[in-house]
């Protein structure tokens, strides 16, 4: 492959040249990694920048209904949407809750945006790696906002948070005792919580879910980069396109405040310090699966088993056959 090509086609907003480099960027086929690496670095020197978007919820909370309602709203602004999937059951199972193609019929056929589902990894961590890499991608093709969408289990919040510079929570109407399911941690990393489906019979209930969540959301600490009033909670319908404007607005306002503060430089330099610690510590662990190196782990862990060397011994020998003691 022709990465200097490449290169020039993706910097000219190509999308079929992005998807390429993204089909690249997710392959893990050494000379493949060795490509992808180049292309990124090319890339960086170009220093394009979106506005990049986390977005969680659980399955059925109208993720993909908002992203297609929100994309078209950002797209009549004269802005161009990526949105890109990190599904952590793409990873366990090699299916996909996110992935299927039929999802945001309507935003797929416009030319101002570009979708793509998530890349199946063995592991979560290699998914978000993958991503981060799409999402530098999607910059350097011009794409002025990139919606990170991810399903609302496990760790994949927290990964999706260390590649965004916003992070939204989607969520349902829902009664007082529901609130309470709502982990902690989720509420810590939201800036904007969405209560989805304020429309019909359940407009009232989402107002009343916003006003709890408002409520617990005062209750966490203030955090130092954000205006007052922040992380808020909003109602909005993704169904009939109503509180989109006025999400974005508050968005595009945190967004201002944190640039001219210095907080969004200091926090994206952050977020290259943990990707980079986090590449190395993978690259480390994928030396251990290599399959010399596996029959090794098996020979000495038989041989601690049966007491013929200490644990302690036998990984310094292990290290040593990695040339890493
Ligand atoms: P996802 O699994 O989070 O991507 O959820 P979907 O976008 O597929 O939506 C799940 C269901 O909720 C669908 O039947 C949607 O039509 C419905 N839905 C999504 N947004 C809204 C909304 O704003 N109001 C109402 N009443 N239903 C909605």
């Amino acid at each position: 492959m022709d990465i200097d090509e490449l290169r020039d086609k993706i910097l000219t907003g190509d999308r079929r040249s992005l998807a390429r480099g993204i089909t690249l960027v997710e392959s893990s086929r050494a000379d493949h990694r060795e490509q992808a690496a180049a292309l990124l670095e090319e890339l960086r020197p170009e220093g394009r920048q979106a506005l990049r978007i986390g977005l969680s919820g659980t399955p059925g909370v109208g993720k993909s209904t908002f992203i297609e309602a929100f994309g078209m709203m950002l797209l009549a602004r004269g802005l161009r949407v990526a949105v890109l999937a990190v599904d952590p059951s793409s990873a366990r199972s090699g299916g996909s809750i996110l992935g299927d193609k039929t999802r945001m019929e309507r935003l797929s056929r416009e030319p101002g945006a570009f979708i793509r589902p998530s890349p199946s990894q063995t592991h979560l961590g290699g998914v978000a790696r993958r991503t981060r890499e799409a999402v530098a991608l999607c910059e350097a093709a011009g794409f002025d906002v990139v919606l990170i969408e991810t399903v609302g289990v496990g760790q994949s919040e927290t990964v999706v948070s260390e590649i965004s510079d916003l992070f939204l929570l989607l969520l349902a109407p829902a009664g007082g005792d529901e609130l309470q399911g709502v982990k902690r941690g989720i509420m810590e990393i939201a800036d904007i919580i969405l209560v989805n489906k304020a429309d019909g019979d359940l407009k009232a209930t989402a107002t009343r879910t916003c006003a709890d969540y408002s409520g617990a959301l005062r209750l966490l600490r203030k955090r130092p980069q954000d205006p007052e009033g922040f992380p808020k909670a909003l109602t909005v319908s993704a169904l009939q396109e109503n509180g989109l404007d006025a999400a974005w607005d508050e968005m595009q306002s945190l967004t201002d405040w944190r640039k001219q503060s210095g907080h969004w430089e200091r926090n994206r330099a952050e977020q290259a310090r943990f990707w980079f610690a986090e590449e190395v510590r993978q690259a480390l662990l994928a030396r251990l699966e290599t399959p010399a190196a596996r029959t090794e782990m098996k020979r000495l862990a038989d041989a601690v088993a049966q007491g013929q060397a200490t644990p302690t011994a036998a990984a310094q020998d292990m290290l040593a056959s990695l040339d890493m003691a």
